[in-house]
């Protein structure tokens, strides 16, 4: 799938359509000391208790959930950066695709 490097678009800053550069998302790794972190959660107390705790409680064997090389594509994840102000904003729902080339 082909994709232009820029396009022209909506900007919520702005308030007026601009052209915005069109980027991958970069994985970012859950940060250990973050609220989000489940090391932190049990800290403050989460994930104790009876029942299923969900994010919280006790994980699946792995091989259970995670059916990994099932799907042969992936859905996209792009980031559009406002090129007059510099605000970003994400695509709303990503699209199938095998690959992705920016031209
Ligand atoms: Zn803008």
């Amino acid at each position: 799938m082909k994709i232009p490097k820029t396009k022209k678009m909506y900007c919520k800053k702005c308030k007026a359509h601009t052209d915005h550069a069109i980027a991958h998302a970069k994985k970012k790794e859950r940060g250990s000391l973050k609220k989000g972190s489940i090391a932190r959660a049990h800290k403050r107390g989460r994930g104790v208790g009876h029942g299923n705790l969900g994010k919280w409680g006790s994980k699946p064997a792995v091989s259970k959930w995670k059916r990994a090389g099932v799907k042969s594509s992936k859905k996209t994840d792009f980031r559009y950066k406002c090129a007059k102000c510099g605000k970003s904003s994400i695509m709303g729902k990503g699209i199938r695709a095998k690959k992705v080339e920016f031209e």
